[in-house]
């Protein structure tokens, strides 16, 4: 999960509006706007996201690594709390989707070669550049590509803005620039959304647009600022094993390599081509900028070690009585990092008790709550996936093989971490004011007299690192709120103490334990919120959609345009 901190999030376009109590979509208007259907949430008490927490973060669970011992026991144990719940078999009668994953491990890498103006540069592995591959191949070789400064490699054809418009990258390597073109706007304004990251700033994006545009290479300019993290987070976690999820075609539709260069290998090979980074910079940042060939090569070659595994997504589902084959999802990630580097007690099991056995506890407290209140109209997903630790592998799966129809998908609630501690007065929202969801968690907020709090760092593209993501992407509106630091007991500073001692104690280490002391009464007020946004969305035959200029529209657009 992405750490609390980085959730202290919001509206922030519609805040203003919120409190001043004015129903507001930044979406166009339409003629007709469906009322956000009325539910009253059952009793929910905080027993079952304590037992299943307490449960799946004992060291019994080993810290849940995927593809492991621990896997078989936990999805065991969730299936077990799904039955129970009175959910059915969620895919075609059974509980279970299959994950196939490959895990690449890059050997005998040897460095990049440029051939720039005449002069022969050579680069080290890790230090100077760091390279993988997502295609399941032995050997990855590139002799001689071309290079294409490529500004920041964006093609959003909703915003008018083309960085490839009229090159051939067939056979080229792609050098990119980190973040979006307005990532240094104070506010929010601007085509690209200000300094809030759109998915066009992610790196992930960058190498999935090279791939499609055909380039046989990729490779981001890393800039500290911008890329909001140092070249050492780079090298860490580009070297060792890359996890992916496996493929029909093994990802040959994928570039032959993906990496970094350090922003003084760039300066220097675009000298040497007779070029000037910041020059280019500038220029990228412009609309109508077009790309430019380096007249410039570059070679480099490793070797890949394959291994292949698999792993499980666990899903239930509550039939709608009125429209069945329309579907609302929650989803929580069961996985966590397994055996991990131990501390200084010698632990090394990785519990992630909040990250993310509370997800599990509040998808299974949500299940019971629904079945007792009896079907809603439109059929509840409820799913937990693997490997979101490793890329949001598991949820990817499922959205690139859904088991129900995308298309015929509504939306749903993801949740990555619901922490104990006291209830809060206000909501945080990872993304910012995105789509028509926006209306539904207003009726909910104002149901329950929460509040709403400015996000904190909305340049940290948190949106696009947890599980809801990987639907979004393919167009599904997915709700990232939980609640915020506001609480009710201590106000702000214990909140925020809270926030913080997660942050810089237990957040992906072995101290993310269950402590039988936790007051589970926030968690419940956020299970609350949780059922009133799913419920309200599996009993309206509305289909809020993503905002007119928001990257996920056109995909949904298409999407929903194949439903009869
Ligand atoms: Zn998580």
């Amino acid at each position: 999960m992405i750490p609390a901190k980085f959730k202290k999030v919001s509206l922030l376009t519609v805040a203003a509006a919120l409190l001043a109590g004015v129903a507001v979509s930044a979406a166009a208007p339409r003629a007709q706007l469906l009322p956000v259907p009325k539910v009253v949430a059952p009793a929910i008490t905080g027993d079952t996201i304590r037992d299943v927490t307490k449960e799946l973060s004992s060291d019994a669970y080993e810290g849940r690594g995927p593809a492991s011992r621990a896997e078989d026991l936990t999805i065991t144990y969730i299936i077990k709390r799904f039955k129970a719940a009175g959910l059915r078999p969620g895919n075609k009668g059974s509980w279970l989707q299959d994950v196939p994953t490959v895990d690449i491990t890059a050997k005998n890498a040897d460095g990049m070669t440029v051939n720039a103006g005449g002069q022969t540069l050579r680069y080290k592995f890790g230090s100077d550049i760091v390279a993988g591959s997502y295609r399941v191949t032995p050997q990855t070789r590139i002799k001689d590509a071309p290079l294409v400064f490529v500004g920041y490699g964006i093609t959003a054809p909703e915003l008018g803005w083309n960085d490839y418009a009229g090159v051939d990258m067939k056979g080229k390597i792609a050098v990119i620039l980190v973040n979006d073109p307005d990532y240094e706007t104070a506010d929010e304004s601007g085509l690209f959304k200000g300094r809030r990251m759109t998915y066009y700033g992610r790196w992930t994006y960058k190498f999935e647009e090279a791939a499609r545009q055909g380039a046989a290479g990729a490779l981001i300019v890393h800039d500290t600022f911008p890329a909001a993290y140092g070249w050492q987070v780079v090298n860490s976690s580009w070297t060792g094993t890359q996890h992916y999820i496996a493929s029909a075609n093994n990802a040959m539709d994928q570039t032959q390599a993906n990496g970094w260069i350090q922003k003084p290998v760039a300066e220097e090979v675009l000298k040497a081509s007779g070029q000037d980074l910041t020059a280019l910079t500038a220029a990228a940042k412009q609309q109508g900028f077009k790309a430019v060939p380096l007249g410039s090569s570059a070679s480099l070659s490793f070797d890949n070690e394959v291994k292949r595994a698999t792993s499980h997504n666990v899903i239930g589902i509550l039939p709608g009585k009125k429209r069945p084959r329309e579907y609302v999802l929650y989803t929580a990630h069961w996985d966590h990092l397994g055996r991990c580097t131990p501390d200084k007690t010698g632990d090394d099991i990785c519990n992630g008790a909040i990250d993310n056995a509370t997800g599990v506890g509040a998808l299974v407290s949500l299940a019971e709550a629904n079945v007792k209140v009896g079907a809603a109209d439109r059929s509840q997903v409820f799913m937990s996936v693997t490997l979101e630790e490793s890329g949001l592998l598991g949820s990817r799966y499922y959205a690139e093989h859904p088991v129900y129809p995308l298309a015929r998908t509504v939306g749903g609630v993801n949740m990555d971490g619901v922490g104990p501690g006291s209830p809060s007065k206000d909501v945080s929202v990872t993304g910012g004011d995105k789509s028509d969801l926006t209306r539904y968690l207003q009726a909910a907020m104002k149901a329950m007299g929460l509040y709403l709090t400015p996000e904190d760092h909305p340049e940290r593209g948190g949106y696009y690192r947890s599980d809801h993501f990987s639907f979004a992407k393919l167009g599904v509106p997915m709700f990232s709120v939980g609640r915020g630091s506001d609480w009710t007991q201590g106000g702000k500073a214990a909140g925020q103490a809270a926030s913080e001692d997660y942050v810089l104690h237990r957040y992906h280490q072995p101290s993310d334990q269950y402590d039988p002391a936790w007051d589970w009464s926030g968690a419940v007020q956020e299970i609350s919120l949780f059922y009133r946004l799913g419920r309200s969305l599996a009993m309206t035959t509305d289909w809020p959609n993503w905002h007119k200029t928001d990257e996920f529209r056109r995909i949904r657009d298409k999407s929903r345009a194949g439903v009869k």
